[in-house]
């Protein structure tokens, strides 16, 4: 039993009688550490989106919250078997029924004796890359259409839309497809607010860029 004895995860040497090794539990114990600050994130998507000003008038659809919703749902749940687990098979004390306490408790137990330890440090390391996921936006950090372009001069107006583009690397930046105008910095997007004087789209692309409620509110 203790001859060759090797980490489920890594197949790293283990010199107890871990189920996994140091290393890979300390990566768990961290992946806890981090949920509470990564929950309070997924509230205020799940949250946030029904307050958006655009979120009831159809136009585009945001399915984001059932899905960040469905993501806290899930996590609590696996949770919640991870603790129940621990109580029945190592006697550890039930801890509150709240995601940091249960987190918490589970990160102080010796799960990583468990036989199931590696299905535990795959489940919860995996946790913390998919809510950062979740509470990006635009969901698939692609592009967003969000008003027509304010360009024009002498005798031409655009007919373009504006985009909020959402880069995997860099900040946002709105750009107009037809005629190329773009807005990168901070400045420049203020300008462009300021160009385009309907509030609900002054709200809308500032939701597209920031994706946050609360930055929507403070744009009143
Ligand atoms: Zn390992
Ligand atoms: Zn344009």
């Amino acid at each position: 039993m203790t001859h060759g004895h090797t980490c489920t995860v890594c197949h790293e040497p283990i010199p107890d009688q871990g189920i996994v090794c140091h290393a890979c539990w300390d990566r768990t114990v961290a992946a806890l550490a981090s949920l509470g600050a990564l929950m309070a994130d997924l509230d205020i998507t799940i949250t946030g989106q029904g307050r958006m000003p655009f979120g009831s008038s159809g136009s585009g659809g945001v399915p984001y919250d059932q899905k960040a919703a469905g993501l806290r749902d899930t996590i609590r749940a696996q949770l919640v078997g991870w603790c129940l687990l621990l109580h029945e098979d190592h006697h550890m004390p039930l801890p509150n029924d709240t995601i940091v306490d249960m987190a918490h408790a589970v990160a102080l137990s010796d799960l990583r004796m468990h036989e199931a330890a590696g299905e535990a440090v795959a489940e919860i390391t995996s946790w913390p890359a998919a809510i950062r996921t979740a509470v990006d936006w635009p969901a698939e950090r692609s592009v967003v259409r969000v008003w027509r372009c304010p360009q024009g001069g002498e005798g031409w107006q655009c007919e373009g839309w504006l985009h909020v583009h959402h880069p995997t690397e860099g900040t946002p930046y709105v750009s107009c497809h037809a005629c190329g105008a773009r807005w990168e910095t901070l400045e420049q997007m203020d300008e462009l607010r300021a160009v385009i004087v309907s509030q609900r789209a002054s709200a809308r692309l500032l939701t597209a860029i920031f994706g946050r409620a609360d930055q929507v509110r403070r744009a009143g």
